[in-house]
């Protein structure tokens, strides 16, 4: 017992004693469970990483390898194990290593998602055939396939054909890169950072599509819902209730969000006679929604509707009444994807300071 309760003070003065990446201390907090079994929380922007989860990993290994040991001590082996890790990858040595691994996986990803960008919105297979100059059709070898850095030693320009290729190829992966490693600046190697990536890579590929070809490909937003649906259940919960409960209102948020765009559909119908809002607007709200819940959904519908009449009236003015406002068409899912990945990363401060309004924390 006094071993455990030195345990404890070590790992509270271990983890004070090292500030984050932003130069933010952490404090631990313990609870007695069930069988009296000391559970470690980290609160703050960790807690994802020492979660009961990751704790009961080590727990299973080691209950596998070491049986003569008792449940109450898996906990603290478990606990200190988590602490190394944590400690380890907040060493200040290998945090920009892990920085810099994380934007080579962005580039990686966002070249991949170039493919989808140009193949996915004319039902094209992803896979093959292997990546050719969309202008000449002559193969890009894998030199010539590199983000970022081969569109800059091509000078823009396909080899065979000479043609200039299109700027998007590296802005998608710069842009992936970048978000990549905003989410590992804000979330760490987390959970929730994983999930932001692969949300952030659904926003942007779905973003430069509707912007190319006004169309928001099933192909991203009906997995995305699905992959949504997951990551609310996965997250980390202490009980299986939790984590059907997270499953459950992230169904619900979406199929919520769905039927409030089919609803604004409806009337914009009933009141113009033709179609305002398209159905991959109401498939890409319900993927927002399962992922990011409904507060943040209502922000991003917010700015996302503000950009969109913003640019409208900018494209009208600019245009010098050439091309009337009513009958202009607008990227809405742009901006719509746009505005949530503003979210994912900053929605929280304005939605606190809405909240604190109504005397809600958030
Ligand atoms: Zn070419």
């Amino acid at each position: 017992m006094q071993d455990r309760n030195y345990l404890q003070r070590f790992c509270i003065r271990t983890i004070d004693n090292q500030p984050g990446p932003g130069g933010e201390r952490l404090s631990l907090a313990h609870r007695q469970g069930p069988g009296e079994s000391v559970r470690s929380r980290i609160l703050g922007k960790e807690s994802d990483l020492v979660s009961n989860h990751t704790l009961g990993l080590f727990r299973h290994f080691l209950a596998r390898f070491s049986p003569q040991i008792g449940i109450s001590d898996f906990d603290i082996h478990g606990s200190l194990l988590t602490l190394h890790i944590l400690q380890w990858y907040r060493s200040p040595t290998l945090t920009p290593l892990i920085a810099i691994f994380v934007v080579l996986f962005g580039l990686a990803l966002g070249s991949f998602l170039n493919v989808c960008i140009s193949r996915l919105p004319r039902h094209e297979s992803i896979v093959r055939p292997r990546s050719r100059c969309p202008r000449c059709g002559a193969p890009i070898g894998s030199l010539d396939n590199i983000p970022i850095l081969s569109w800059i030693f091509l000078r823009s320009r396909c080899r065979a054909c000479r043609q200039p290729i299109a700027w998007r190829y590296p802005a998608v992966e710069f842009a992936t890169a970048a978000l990549f490693l905003l989410s590992f600046l804000c979330f760490g190697l987390s959970f929730k950072g994983a999930g932001m990536d692969a949300l952030c890579f659904l926003l942007l590929g779905l973003a430069a599509m509707d912007a190319e070809t006004m169309r928001l490909p099933d192909a991203f937003t009906l997995p995305g819902v699905l992959f949504g649906f997951v990551y609310a259940a996965l997250r980390p919960e202490d009980t299986l209730r939790d984590h059907l409960w997270n499953a459950a209102a992230s169904i619900l948020w979406a199929i919520g969000a769905a039927l409030f765009l089919l609803l604004i559909r409806w009337l914009y119908s009933l009141v113009r006679h033709q179609e305002g809002l398209g159905m991959g607007d109401v498939k890409l709200i319900a993927m927002i929604a399962a992922w990011l819940g409904p507060l943040p959904t209502g922000l991003t519908l917010l700015l996302g509707a503000l950009a969109t009449a913003l640019f409208g009236i900018l494209a009208v003015a600019l245009s010098r009444g050439k091309r009337p406002f009513l009958t202009t068409r607008l990227p809405l899912g742009s901006f719509l994807c746009a505005a949530a990945i503003y979210t994912i990363f900053a929605g929280d401060p304005i939605l606190r300071w809405y909240l604190h309004f109504y005397g809600i924390t958030y």
